[in-house]
């Protein structure tokens, strides 16, 4: 049986997604205790202008399937693709990123090879699993697939030991994205299948909205919780963020409030994120909050309460009211640049 660990490239047409860049990373990482290979397949009209970014993360092979109707996104003919791909090669491990297009495709095709999907993941690893019962039984390196559950009270461990390919989509920014290297693996053409069933959807026109917040992409997260107090005081959150070149970030608590834009939410339903300087201002901490931005070089946390949670992964604690703290800061950082 083949052990190969499978990333589905995701692009634009122009470049690949660094969700994909992220799973191949990652998939590398697993291929690699499996002693197995890392591939990545790529559906597309000309999937070449890919190649070199792929083989850069030590992708092995590339499973390439190229016509001019999987030249954009569609659920069905992706799927259909996809599962053929997969019974002729037996794929071990299948990743997707958690976007709009993982979403809507990883579940299709893993219903259509009826085996098991573990959506939104925080980390992968390779083990053992041993299936209680009278004669338990033990499944080698299975794919752990770990992420909170129950509203993010415990942190589950699914593993799928019968059905292969083992199937998870893991959201942007939750692995940590390898250096470039040149590497030069092999290229598979995989022959397209393209049914008429599948083409029902057209697409008239694409029209690109380029996203206003790249808290994925930030060095410096300025968020606000709830201790901000009101819309208007989430100005100083803006103010600092920009004083330090940074992005704004904020609690779901926040966004729900209405205080701010749902694209800025990190955590476990928001964005997560790996800056160099996160200052938390007015946030509590909840293991939800906590999920997004854990992973952040430096965390600043500022809170009335000493004995906020948040207060426990910051490496600088300001024991303060956020809105004497924070004019403070501005004025300081001001006179020193
Ligand atoms: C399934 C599920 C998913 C969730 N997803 C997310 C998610 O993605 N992201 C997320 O953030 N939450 C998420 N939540 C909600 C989460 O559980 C918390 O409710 C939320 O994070 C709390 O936001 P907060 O810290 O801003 O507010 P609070 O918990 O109310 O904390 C406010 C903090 O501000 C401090 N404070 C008050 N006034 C001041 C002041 N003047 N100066 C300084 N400090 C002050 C307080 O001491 C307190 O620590 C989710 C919940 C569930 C159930």
């Amino acid at each position: 049986m083949s052990r190969e660990v499978w990333v589905f490239i995701e692009h634009n047409n122009e470049k690949v997604l660094d969700v994909s860049k992220e799973l191949l990373s990652e998939g590398r990482r697993l291929a690699d205790t499996l002693k197995s290979e890392l591939c990545g397949i790529i559906l597309g009209d000309d999937n070449k202008k890919f190649y070199k970014e792929v083989f850069g993360f030590k992708t092995d092979k590339i499973y390439s399937i190229e016509h001019k109707e999987l030249k954009d996104f569609r659920a069905l003919p992706y799927t259909t693709n996809i599962v053929n791909a997969s019974k002729k090669f037996n794929p071990y491990i299948i990743l997707f990123g958690a976007t709009l297009t993982g979403r809507e495709l990883a579940p299709r095709v893993a219903s259509k090879l009826r085996c098991g999907l573990t959506a939104d993941c925080t980390e992968l690893k390779i083990g053992d699993y041993t299936q209680p019962g009278p004669q338990p039984k033990v499944y080698k390196d299975l794919l752990l697939q770990i992420r909170p559950a129950f509203g993010g009270n415990i942190i589950a461990t699914i593993v799928n030991p019968e059905m292969h390919p083992q199937m998870a989509t893991v959201r942007p920014g939750v692995m940590k994205m390898n250096e470039i290297v040149k590497f030069e693996g092999k290229v598979i053409n995989v022959e397209p299948v393209i049914e008429e069933k599948d083409l029902v959807l057209t697409i008239v026109e694409k029209i690109k909205q380029e996203k206003k917040v790249n808290l994925t992409g930030a060095s410096i997260i300025v968020a606000g919780g709830m201790g901000v107090g009101s819309k208007e005081n989430f100005k100083l959150i803006e103010e600092l963020a920009k004083v330090l070149g940074g992005e704004v970030g904020a609690s779901r608590a926040a966004v729900d409030a209405g205080w701010i834009h749902k694209d800025h939410q990190v955590g476990q339903t928001g964005v997560t994120v790996r800056p160099k300087l996160y200052i938390a201002c007015g946030i509590s901490g909840s293991v939800q909050h906590l999920a997004g931005m854990i992973e952040s070089k430096q965390i600043v946390a500022i809170n009335k309460d000493p004995e906020a949670d948040i207060m426990k992964v910051a490496h600088y604690k300001i024991v303060g009211d956020l809105t004497k703290v924070i004019p403070m800061m501005i004025k300081a950082y001001k006179e020193k640049v």
